[in-house]
């Protein structure tokens, strides 16, 4: 627990300021009697500990803004798709691995569905059966928690919380 290193009041905000030469953590009241000094030369940048007073230098420290993510990803019904396309072919699972070289037991584990074609290789597939494997997905920013992280927090806002 920070507190006062003058008078031991643990009252925020509290400062960091030299005093007599000696740099201390002191209360408002107390820095009156040396000069307030800029919280970075203590403390670390991610514990925000000061007051309203200090907080104009830390305009960088707004949280990321969260974009959703888009991706590729092979389609749930890829077994379905892959198996009833081949068979519209009259290709065998033989003769289909060996057009797109790969294994034929790799065929029948993905018309079963127990193994998902990696993307590239549904990529392949779909170029050679003519059918769609691969979708877009959007994945919107996973909010957590509503808390802001505590980094984000000053004395004053921990306090006022756990008022409530
Ligand atoms: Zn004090």
């Amino acid at each position: 627990m920070t507190s006062c290193e003058l008078c031991g009041s643990i009252k925020p905000p509290l400062v960091f300021a030299e005093v007599e030469g000696s740099r201390l953590t002191v209360c408002r009241a107390c820095s009156a009697y040396g000069k307030v000094l800029p919280f970075q030369q203590r403390f670390q940048p991610n514990s925000k500990t000061s007051g309203s007073k200090n907080n104009l230098g830390n305009q960088q420290a707004l949280p990321l803004k969260k974009e959703p993510v888009t991706y590729e990803a092979v389609v749930q019904e890829y077994a379905q798709r892959i198996r009833e396309a081949r068979e519209k072919l009259k290709l065998t699972q033989q003769e289909f691995a060996k057009h797109i070289t790969e294994k034929e037991s790799m065929v029948s584990h993905w018309e079963s569905g127990s193994i998902e074609p990696s993307l590239d290789t549904a990529k392949k597939i779909q170029h050679t059966l003519h059918i769609q494997l691969v979708e877009m997905r959007t994945e919107e920013p996973v909010i957590r928690s509503q808390k802001k992280s505590s980094a984000g927090l000053t004395i004053g806002d921990i306090l006022a919380q756990k008022m409530k």
